[in-house]
């Protein structure tokens, strides 16, 4: 597998399952595997490389992912962790929320699949 030394990027697919459907999803095409990423499995692969820095967790909708919090607070003491998620358990699941911003580098919030017309994100999250 090449030289592991040379990788500082690595984008992490945590789980495919998401709480929308959106209709331009490529999940709606190839389906959704069930299964979740775990520290458990997840460790020994990042040991591998020794220069890793940026991590981009992806989904599905990393939120619903048991182990994400775990997962987060792994990939932080190695480099910068950024997420992506659309944001929409933020209701639901607010503390999940506070407790992952405390951890991560950057955290991209894609609004898509609701036509909210227009809006800028502050507006969501004055709400
Ligand atoms: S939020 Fe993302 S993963 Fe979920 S259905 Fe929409 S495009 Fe797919």
């Amino acid at each position: 597998m090449g030289n592991m030394e040379n990788f500082t990027t690595v984008f992490i697919e945590s789980n495919q399952l998401c709480n929308l459907n959106c209709e331009f999803c490529f999940y709606r095409d190839y389906g959704r595997m069930k299964q979740q990423l775990s520290l458990n499995f997840l460790k020994p692969i990042i040991e591998k490389f020794s220069n890793l820095e940026k991590f981009f967790i992806t989904g599905g909708e990393c939120t619903l992912n048991e182990d994400i919090i775990h997962i987060v607070e792994y990939l932080s003491s190695k480099g910068e962790v950024y997420i992506f998620t659309n944001g929409y358990l933020l209701d639901k699941d607010f503390t999940k929320y506070i407790e992952l911003e405390s951890k991560i580098y950057k955290c991209y919030l894609t609004v898509h699949e609701c036509d909210y017309g227009r809006i800028v994100y502050r507006d969501i999250y004055d709400n």
